[in-house]
Protein backbone atom coordinates (compact mmCIF):
# COMPACT_ATOMS: atom_id res chain seq x y z
CA UNK A 1 0.00 0.00 0.00
CA UNK A 2 1.13 3.44 -0.20
CA UNK A 3 2.49 5.90 2.43
CA UNK A 4 -1.29 7.71 2.97
CA UNK A 5 -2.98 4.92 3.44
CA UNK A 6 -0.54 3.06 5.49
CA UNK A 7 -0.71 6.37 7.33
CA UNK A 8 -4.75 6.14 7.58
CA UNK A 9 -4.83 2.52 8.01
CA UNK A 10 -2.18 0.48 9.60
CA UNK A 11 -2.66 -0.14 13.57
CA UNK A 12 -6.21 1.20 12.67
CA UNK A 13 -8.70 -1.67 12.30
CA UNK A 14 -12.37 -0.58 13.19
CA UNK A 15 -12.39 -1.39 17.11
CA UNK A 16 -13.08 -5.24 18.06
CA UNK A 17 -15.24 -4.48 20.55
CA UNK A 18 -17.78 -1.96 18.96
CA UNK A 19 -16.72 -1.29 16.01
CA UNK A 20 -15.30 2.25 16.31
CA UNK A 21 -13.71 3.43 13.47
CA UNK A 22 -11.26 4.98 15.23
CA UNK A 23 -9.24 3.77 17.71
CA UNK A 24 -10.09 4.10 21.22
CA UNK A 25 -7.73 6.03 23.41
CA UNK A 26 -7.73 3.07 26.14
CA UNK A 27 -7.66 4.93 29.11
CA UNK A 28 -7.00 2.15 31.63
CA UNK A 29 -3.60 1.08 33.83
CA UNK A 30 -4.68 -2.33 33.63
CA UNK A 31 -6.43 -5.35 32.08
CA UNK A 32 -9.32 -7.72 33.73
CA UNK A 33 -7.67 -11.14 33.26
CA UNK A 34 -10.17 -14.30 32.84
CA UNK A 35 -7.90 -16.84 34.89
CA UNK A 36 -4.64 -16.40 36.10
CA UNK A 37 -2.25 -16.75 32.76
CA UNK A 38 -5.35 -16.06 30.31
CA UNK A 39 -5.50 -12.55 29.05
CA UNK A 40 -6.36 -10.78 25.63
CA UNK A 41 -3.07 -9.48 25.40
CA UNK A 42 -2.76 -7.08 27.34
CA UNK A 43 -1.85 -7.43 31.58
CA UNK A 44 -0.49 -3.57 32.52
CA UNK A 45 -0.14 -0.07 30.94
CA UNK A 46 3.16 0.69 30.94
CA UNK A 47 3.83 -3.13 29.20
CA UNK A 48 1.49 -2.37 26.44
CA UNK A 49 -1.66 -0.16 26.12
CA UNK A 50 -3.86 -0.93 22.52
CA UNK A 51 -3.68 2.95 21.58
CA UNK A 52 -0.14 2.92 22.13
CA UNK A 53 0.43 -0.22 20.28
CA UNK A 54 -1.53 0.98 17.74
CA UNK A 55 0.86 3.95 16.87
CA UNK A 56 3.59 1.55 17.65
CA UNK A 57 2.39 -0.33 14.34
CA UNK A 58 1.38 2.55 12.37
CA UNK A 59 5.52 3.86 12.61
CA UNK A 60 7.08 1.23 12.57
CA UNK A 61 5.37 0.48 9.05
CA UNK A 62 5.90 4.26 7.44
CA UNK A 63 9.70 4.21 8.67
CA UNK A 64 9.38 0.83 6.61
CA UNK A 65 10.85 -0.99 10.02
CA UNK A 66 8.03 -2.52 11.23
CA UNK A 67 9.04 -2.28 15.10
CA UNK A 68 7.56 1.02 16.32
CA UNK A 69 8.18 2.35 20.02
CA UNK A 70 6.30 4.93 21.88
CA UNK A 71 7.99 7.37 24.32
CA UNK A 72 6.57 10.12 26.71
CA UNK A 73 8.79 12.58 24.47
CA UNK A 74 11.71 12.79 21.84
CA UNK A 75 14.23 12.69 24.68
CA UNK A 76 12.40 9.86 26.44
CA UNK A 77 13.29 7.91 23.22
CA UNK A 78 16.78 9.04 22.60
CA UNK A 79 17.57 8.27 26.29
CA UNK A 80 16.16 4.91 25.74
CA UNK A 81 18.13 3.92 22.97
CA UNK A 82 21.55 4.89 24.59
CA UNK A 83 20.57 2.95 27.65
CA UNK A 84 21.47 -0.13 24.75
CA UNK A 85 25.08 1.01 25.70
CA UNK A 86 27.01 0.02 28.44
CA UNK A 87 30.28 2.25 30.35
CA UNK A 88 33.38 2.08 27.78
CA UNK A 89 31.10 2.15 25.33
CA UNK A 90 32.11 5.42 22.81
CA UNK A 91 29.58 7.45 20.53
CA UNK A 92 30.25 9.61 17.77
CA UNK A 93 27.66 11.99 17.36
CA UNK A 94 27.04 14.96 15.04
CA UNK A 95 28.38 18.29 16.06
CA UNK A 96 25.14 20.27 15.85
CA UNK A 97 22.56 18.09 17.38
CA UNK A 98 19.69 18.93 19.00
CA UNK A 99 20.11 21.29 22.46
CA UNK A 100 18.50 18.67 24.76
CA UNK A 101 20.74 15.66 22.79
CA UNK A 102 24.09 17.05 23.61
CA UNK A 103 22.85 18.09 26.88
CA UNK A 104 21.56 14.53 28.06
CA UNK A 105 24.82 13.27 26.84
CA UNK A 106 27.16 15.51 28.03
CA UNK A 107 25.60 16.40 31.78
CA UNK A 108 23.80 13.19 31.56
CA UNK A 109 25.02 10.12 30.09
CA UNK A 110 28.82 10.95 30.44
CA UNK A 111 28.59 10.16 34.15
CA UNK A 112 27.06 6.65 33.65
CA UNK A 113 30.37 5.57 31.83
CA UNK A 114 29.62 6.29 27.97
CA UNK A 115 31.76 8.41 26.13
CA UNK A 116 31.34 10.90 22.87
CA UNK A 117 33.41 12.63 20.23
CA UNK A 118 31.52 15.11 17.83
CA UNK A 119 32.16 15.50 14.22
CA UNK A 120 30.85 17.17 11.21
CA UNK A 121 29.20 14.48 10.19
CA UNK A 122 28.59 15.95 5.99
CA UNK A 123 32.20 14.94 6.24
CA UNK A 124 32.47 11.29 6.44
CA UNK A 125 36.33 10.87 6.09
CA UNK A 126 36.50 13.46 9.13
CA UNK A 127 34.11 11.56 11.21
CA UNK A 128 36.02 8.33 10.50
CA UNK A 129 38.58 9.37 12.09
CA UNK A 130 36.93 10.19 15.38
CA UNK A 131 36.07 6.30 15.78
CA UNK A 132 37.69 4.35 18.43
CA UNK A 133 38.45 0.59 18.67
CA UNK A 134 35.20 0.81 21.57
CA UNK A 135 32.83 3.64 19.05
CA UNK A 136 29.60 1.19 19.00
CA UNK A 137 27.02 4.02 17.48
CA UNK A 138 27.11 6.33 14.92
CA UNK A 139 24.27 8.74 16.27
CA UNK A 140 23.26 12.45 13.81
CA UNK A 141 20.37 14.19 12.80
CA UNK A 142 20.09 15.24 8.51
CA UNK A 143 19.33 17.84 7.81
CA UNK A 144 20.84 19.39 11.20
CA UNK A 145 19.09 22.33 13.09
CA UNK A 146 18.74 25.46 11.79
CA UNK A 147 21.69 25.71 9.20
CA UNK A 148 20.17 22.40 7.55
CA UNK A 149 23.31 20.84 6.34
CA UNK A 150 22.64 17.65 4.96
CA UNK A 151 24.54 13.98 6.06
CA UNK A 152 24.97 10.99 3.19
CA UNK A 153 22.71 8.58 5.51
CA UNK A 154 23.97 5.71 3.03
CA UNK A 155 27.61 6.61 3.44
CA UNK A 156 27.28 7.05 6.86
CA UNK A 157 25.40 4.14 7.37
CA UNK A 158 28.18 2.03 5.67
CA UNK A 159 31.05 3.98 7.72
CA UNK A 160 29.29 2.72 10.97
CA UNK A 161 28.96 -0.65 9.97
CA UNK A 162 32.73 -1.35 8.90
CA UNK A 163 33.48 -0.37 12.52
CA UNK A 164 31.17 -2.63 14.01
CA UNK A 165 28.49 0.21 15.01
CA UNK A 166 24.83 0.86 14.56
CA UNK A 167 23.84 4.09 12.49
CA UNK A 168 20.93 5.82 14.87
CA UNK A 169 19.37 9.04 12.83
CA UNK A 170 17.14 11.48 14.29
CA UNK A 171 14.42 11.89 11.62
CA UNK A 172 12.28 14.90 13.11
CA UNK A 173 12.88 17.28 10.84
CA UNK A 174 11.74 15.12 7.83
CA UNK A 175 9.14 12.92 8.70
CA UNK A 176 9.31 9.55 7.22
CA UNK A 177 7.26 11.00 4.49
CA UNK A 178 10.17 12.92 3.45
CA UNK A 179 13.07 10.65 4.32
CA UNK A 180 13.27 7.14 5.38
CA UNK A 181 17.10 6.06 6.87
CA UNK A 182 16.15 2.77 7.63
CA UNK A 183 16.00 2.13 3.97
CA UNK A 184 19.38 4.38 3.58
CA UNK A 185 21.08 1.48 5.85
CA UNK A 186 20.39 3.11 9.51
CA UNK A 187 19.79 0.84 12.38
CA UNK A 188 17.81 3.20 14.52
CA UNK A 189 15.29 6.22 13.46
CA UNK A 190 14.45 8.69 16.00
CA UNK A 191 11.80 11.09 16.42
CA UNK A 192 10.42 13.70 18.49
CA UNK A 193 6.55 13.18 17.68
CA UNK A 194 5.90 16.53 19.49
CA UNK A 195 6.80 18.02 15.84
CA UNK A 196 5.70 17.07 12.31
CA UNK A 197 4.41 13.37 13.28
CA UNK A 198 1.80 15.42 15.77
CA UNK A 199 1.72 18.05 13.78
CA UNK A 200 -1.20 20.15 15.75
CA UNK A 201 1.56 21.53 18.79
CA UNK A 202 -0.77 19.92 21.02
CA UNK A 203 1.42 17.17 22.37
CA UNK A 204 4.92 16.06 23.69
CA UNK A 205 5.94 12.57 22.64
CA UNK A 206 8.76 10.49 21.07
CA UNK A 207 9.35 6.74 18.78
CA UNK A 208 11.74 5.19 17.73
CA UNK A 209 11.83 2.58 15.11
CA UNK A 210 14.27 -0.27 14.04
CA UNK A 211 13.91 -3.44 11.41
CA UNK A 212 15.88 -5.43 13.53
CA UNK A 213 14.04 -7.97 15.35
CA UNK A 214 16.36 -8.66 18.25
CA UNK A 215 16.92 -4.27 18.33
CA UNK A 216 13.41 -4.08 18.68
CA UNK A 217 13.25 -6.88 21.52
CA UNK A 218 15.75 -5.09 23.76
CA UNK A 219 14.19 -1.52 23.59
CA UNK A 220 11.11 -2.53 24.33
CA UNK A 221 12.88 -4.39 27.61
CA UNK A 222 14.32 -1.16 28.47
CA UNK A 223 10.54 0.79 27.59
CA UNK A 224 8.88 -1.49 30.10
CA UNK A 225 11.59 -1.62 32.78
CA UNK A 226 12.43 1.96 32.55
CA UNK A 227 9.14 2.95 31.81
CA UNK A 228 9.15 6.46 29.98
CA UNK A 229 6.15 5.90 28.16
CA UNK A 230 3.67 7.80 25.88
CA UNK A 231 0.58 7.60 27.61
CA UNK A 232 -2.82 7.15 25.46
CA UNK A 233 -3.99 10.23 24.82
CA UNK A 234 -0.98 11.29 23.61
CA UNK A 235 -0.94 8.32 21.41
CA UNK A 236 -4.06 9.07 20.37
CA UNK A 237 -3.50 12.62 19.65
CA UNK A 238 -0.24 11.55 17.27
CA UNK A 239 -2.39 8.47 15.57
CA UNK A 240 -4.94 11.39 14.32
CA UNK A 241 -1.84 13.64 13.17
CA UNK A 242 -0.43 10.88 11.66
CA UNK A 243 -3.43 10.72 8.79
CA UNK A 244 -2.92 14.11 7.30
CA UNK A 245 0.94 13.44 7.55
CA UNK A 246 1.05 12.88 3.60
CA UNK A 247 -0.69 16.04 2.45
CA UNK A 248 0.76 18.32 5.80
CA UNK A 249 4.33 17.42 4.82
CA UNK A 250 3.41 18.28 1.17
CA UNK A 251 2.15 21.86 1.76
CA UNK A 252 5.10 22.22 3.98
CA UNK A 253 7.24 21.67 1.36
CA UNK A 254 5.53 23.72 -1.22
CA UNK A 255 5.40 26.63 1.34
CA UNK A 256 9.00 26.52 2.69
CA UNK A 257 9.67 26.40 -0.86
CA UNK A 258 8.16 29.89 -1.97
CA UNK A 259 9.36 31.42 1.67
CA UNK A 260 12.82 30.17 1.00
CA UNK A 261 12.66 31.75 -2.38
CA UNK A 262 11.44 35.39 -1.13
CA UNK A 263 13.67 35.23 1.25
CA UNK A 264 16.86 34.59 -1.03
CA UNK A 265 15.45 37.63 -3.27
CA UNK A 266 14.95 39.43 -0.70
CA UNK A 267 17.66 42.92 -0.53
CA UNK A 268 18.07 42.63 3.51
CA UNK A 269 18.40 38.82 3.38
CA UNK A 270 22.13 38.17 3.13
CA UNK A 271 21.86 33.87 3.17
CA UNK A 272 19.16 31.40 3.46
CA UNK A 273 19.64 28.12 4.64
CA UNK A 274 17.09 25.40 2.96
CA UNK A 275 18.14 22.22 0.88
CA UNK A 276 15.65 22.73 -1.82
CA UNK A 277 17.53 26.03 -3.28
CA UNK A 278 19.94 25.29 -5.75
CA UNK A 279 22.43 27.17 -4.15
CA UNK A 280 22.42 25.19 -1.02
CA UNK A 281 26.15 23.57 -1.11
CA UNK A 282 24.09 19.97 -0.84
CA UNK A 283 21.05 20.53 -2.65
CA UNK A 284 22.20 17.45 -5.00
CA UNK A 285 22.44 15.15 -2.13
CA UNK A 286 19.46 16.27 -0.53
CA UNK A 287 17.35 15.64 -3.75
CA UNK A 288 18.54 12.23 -3.79
CA UNK A 289 18.04 10.80 -0.16
CA UNK A 290 15.30 13.14 0.65
CA UNK A 291 11.47 13.10 -1.60
CA UNK A 292 10.84 16.81 -0.59
CA UNK A 293 13.03 19.51 1.65
CA UNK A 294 10.39 20.26 4.61
CA UNK A 295 9.07 23.13 6.08
CA UNK A 296 12.24 24.25 8.41
CA UNK A 297 14.67 27.22 7.25
CA UNK A 298 17.24 29.60 8.37
CA UNK A 299 18.08 33.14 7.11
CA UNK A 300 20.69 36.08 8.01
CA UNK A 301 19.76 38.97 8.83
CA UNK A 302 23.18 40.42 9.47
CA UNK A 303 22.81 41.44 12.93
CA UNK A 304 21.62 41.19 16.37
CA UNK A 305 19.35 44.24 16.49
CA UNK A 306 18.15 43.13 12.61
CA UNK A 307 16.87 39.92 13.86
CA UNK A 308 15.40 41.27 17.06
CA UNK A 309 13.30 43.66 14.72
CA UNK A 310 12.37 41.46 12.14
CA UNK A 311 11.20 39.33 15.34
CA UNK A 312 9.38 41.93 16.69
CA UNK A 313 7.37 42.87 13.83
CA UNK A 314 5.80 39.21 12.61
CA UNK A 315 2.05 39.40 12.97
CA UNK A 316 0.99 36.31 11.63
CA UNK A 317 4.54 34.01 12.54
CA UNK A 318 4.41 33.62 15.88
CA UNK A 319 7.66 34.23 18.15
CA UNK A 320 8.43 30.33 19.24
CA UNK A 321 10.65 27.51 20.51
CA UNK A 322 9.54 24.02 18.62
CA UNK A 323 8.60 23.45 15.11
CA UNK A 324 6.80 21.02 12.83
CA UNK A 325 2.78 22.37 13.66
CA UNK A 326 0.35 23.75 11.61
CA UNK A 327 1.04 27.96 12.33
CA UNK A 328 4.42 29.05 11.08
CA UNK A 329 6.68 29.42 14.10
CA UNK A 330 9.77 32.30 13.86
CA UNK A 331 12.67 32.08 16.47
CA UNK A 332 16.21 33.32 17.31
CA UNK A 333 18.71 30.13 17.27
CA UNK A 334 21.39 31.91 18.94
CA UNK A 335 19.47 33.14 22.23
CA UNK A 336 16.60 30.51 22.04
CA UNK A 337 17.51 26.96 20.96
CA UNK A 338 20.96 27.09 20.58
CA UNK A 339 21.77 29.21 23.99
CA UNK A 340 23.60 27.10 25.64
CA UNK A 341 26.15 26.55 22.80
CA UNK A 342 28.93 28.35 23.84
CA UNK A 343 29.57 31.67 21.42
CA UNK A 344 32.86 30.33 19.56
CA UNK A 345 30.72 27.26 18.54
CA UNK A 346 27.79 28.80 17.51
CA UNK A 347 30.45 31.20 15.16
CA UNK A 348 31.70 27.70 13.74
CA UNK A 349 28.50 26.36 13.22
CA UNK A 350 27.07 29.12 11.30
CA UNK A 351 24.79 29.63 14.19
CA UNK A 352 25.38 33.52 14.01
CA UNK A 353 23.38 36.44 15.98
CA UNK A 354 21.61 37.96 12.73
CA UNK A 355 20.22 34.29 12.15
CA UNK A 356 16.33 33.42 12.41
CA UNK A 357 14.61 30.46 11.59
CA UNK A 358 11.47 29.66 10.69
CA UNK A 359 9.09 26.35 10.95
CA UNK A 360 6.81 27.21 7.87
CA UNK A 361 3.30 26.15 8.79
CA UNK A 362 0.82 24.96 6.08
CA UNK A 363 -1.27 28.58 6.20
CA UNK A 364 -1.83 30.39 2.60
CA UNK A 365 1.83 31.42 1.53
CA UNK A 366 0.98 34.47 0.13
CA UNK A 367 -0.14 35.52 3.97
CA UNK A 368 3.41 34.39 5.52
CA UNK A 369 4.79 36.13 2.78
CA UNK A 370 3.10 39.50 3.26
CA UNK A 371 3.99 39.37 6.96
CA UNK A 372 7.92 38.52 6.42
CA UNK A 373 7.73 41.49 3.78
CA UNK A 374 6.52 43.94 6.05
CA UNK A 375 8.76 43.17 9.27
CA UNK A 376 11.87 43.11 6.62
CA UNK A 377 11.20 46.68 6.35
CA UNK A 378 11.95 47.33 9.81
CA UNK A 379 15.23 46.57 9.23
C1 LIG B 1 12.33 18.57 19.67
C2 LIG B 1 13.42 17.67 19.24
C3 LIG B 1 13.89 16.64 20.08
C4 LIG B 1 13.38 16.45 21.49
O1 LIG B 1 12.05 16.06 21.51
P1 LIG B 1 11.04 16.39 22.72
O2 LIG B 1 9.76 15.81 22.23
O3 LIG B 1 11.01 17.87 22.89
O4 LIG B 1 11.56 15.70 23.93
C5 LIG B 1 14.88 15.81 19.58
N1 LIG B 1 15.39 15.98 18.34
C6 LIG B 1 14.96 16.96 17.52
C7 LIG B 1 15.57 17.10 16.17
C8 LIG B 1 13.97 17.84 17.94
O5 LIG B 1 13.57 18.82 17.12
Amino acid sequence: MGFSTDAIHVGQEPDPATGAIIVPIYQTSTFVQEELGKHKGYEYARTSNPTRAALERNLGRLEGGEFGLAFASGMAAINAVMTLFKPGDHIVAGHNLYGGTFRLFERLLKDTGLSFSYADTTDLATTERAFQPTTRLLYMETPTNPVMEITDIAQAAALAHRSNALLAVDNTFMSPYFQRPLALGADIVLHSTTKYLNGHSDGVGGAVIVKDAGLAERLKFIQNAAGAVLGPMDSWLVLRGVKTLAVRMRQHNENGLAVAKFLSEHPKVKKVHYPGLVSHPQHELAKKQMTGFGGMLSFETGSLENAKKVLKSVRLCSLAESLGGVETLISHPATMTHASVPPEQRQRLGITDGLVRISVGIEDVEDLIADLEQALERI
